[in-house]
């Protein structure tokens, strides 16, 4: 008896939950379109577009339907699960306006299966990831005429979906908001590059195994904060972050980082980034690295390789000469040149090209990224039109 009437409430319960559809997105738009402002008043994250995107989802019934609309204010209750117990991720992504007035986004579905995979990590719900790259294409269409134009210049993306549970018992979010925001902005280095000076920091740690240092979640990036001051008071502007007994290199800052040594004996050349095992974010940017220079620097003079690394190994390569550049790597800078490595006491030095701020490598790989998402040049599927002005 008691079976029945539970197979039988259990088939009346069934319900398919709604899936993330851009086909449904409502479209209200801002009474007074601003203007674009002049390139020189870009601020990285400081001003934003006329619109944002919001959808919500719930347990009962799924993704709701997409709306774009005038920028605004969230409303949350104070006790909405977000504030209390971190149920934050983010993506960054860029939009860029190419020659033959087209309007393009860089590998996003890179950024797509990444914010997937956060939110899998923190019990937020997933979606189909073009369905987000559409509604994504539909907001910037939305502020087009305000994607900045110049080489350096772009509209900065911010996918953000955060827990919305109200109540303070720790579980998983039966309620969630999925936003996208967006910022024009300028070249990271408004003069060209500016090399930067590191600490090597290994009193702190941003990522362990087993951890989520891989995942683009708002947690990982508060802590690290204090650090980065203290590295600054000793004249540092970000932190080289190690791991372990070893002190194995991992990250710079928010950014992935690349090493380029050159063999004393052999004459060889490498370019290293430490493997993605869990404790690296795994980052486009330094996917798109790996890709071009397997494919462009020449096999007979380079090595390619994702491997571990120390900052001793640095240390003694950098005395032997055989040190030859070292970059972050990341959407907002694309590469950072670093030019020394604050480590016991000591700066270790990084050559750059002398009367530049950069390295040969360095440069080298900004432009073949730069070209890429500026529309000069095609390559595979990495530029996706999302508007034509
Ligand atoms: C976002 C991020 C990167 C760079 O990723 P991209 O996809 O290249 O922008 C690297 N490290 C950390 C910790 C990050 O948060």
């Amino acid at each position: 008896m008691q079976r029945t009437v539970a197979s039988l409430s259990r088939g009346f319960g069934r319900r398919t939950l709604a899936t993330l559809d851009a086909s449904k997105v409502t479209i209200t738009n801002t009474s007074q379109q601003s203007q674009p402002r002049p390139n020189n008043e870009l601020v990285f994250g400081q001003t934003f577009t006329d619109h944002m995107l919001t959808v919500e989802w719930t347990k009962a019934n799924g993704w709701g339907v997409p709306e774009i609309k005038p920028y605004g204010k969230l409303a949350l209750d104070p006790s909405s699960c977000v504030f209390h117990y971190g149920f934050e991720l983010f993506e960054g992504l860029k939009a860029y306006r190419t020659p033959d007035n087209k309007i393009t986004m860089f590998r996003p579905d890179m950024n797509m299966i990444r914010m997937n995979k956060s939110a899998a990590r923190i019990c937020l719900p997933t979606f189909d990831s073009e369905e987000l790259i559409k509604l994504m294409g539909k907001l910037i269409e939305q502020d087009k005429h305000l994607v900045p134009t110049g080489t350096g210049y772009s509209l900065y993306i911010r996918p953000t979906l955060i827990g919305t549970t109200d109540g303070l018992g720790v579980g998983v979010p039966d309620r969630a908001l999925l936003f996208v925001i967006t910022s024009p902005v300028g070249p990271y280095y408004k003069t060209g590059f500016k090399a930067v000076k590191l600490e090597a920091t290994d009193y702190a740690t941003r990522a362990w195994p087993g951890g989520v240092g891989d995942k683009k979640l708002g947690a990982n990036y508060a802590p690290c904060i204090l650090p980065q001051l203290q590295a600054a008071e000793r004249g540092y502007q970000q932190n080289l972050w190690l791991f372990g007994p070893e002190k194995n290199i991992t990250e710079v800052g928010t950014m992935n980082v690349f090493f380029a040594f050159k063999d004393s004996v052999t004459g060889r050349k490498e370019l290293v980034t430490a493997p993605l095992d869990g404790t690296i974010l795994e980052g486009v940017t330094r996917d798109s690295i790996l890709s071009l220079t397997r494919e462009r620097l020449d096999p007979a003079e380079w090595d390619i390789n994702e491997r571990y690394y120390t900052i001793t190994e640095v240390a003694e390569r950098a005395k032997k000469g055989e040190l030859l550049e070292a970059f972050g790597a990341g959407t907002a800078a694309v590469v950072s040149p670093i030019k020394a490595i604050g480590w016991q006491g000591k700066d270790i030095e990084v050559p750059l090209t002398p009367g530049e701020q950069t390295g040969p490598i360095t440069k080298q790989v900004a432009e073949w990224i730069a070209n890429i998402q500026y529309g000069k040049e095609k390559y595979g599927n990495w530029s996706r039109v999302v508007a034509e002005l």
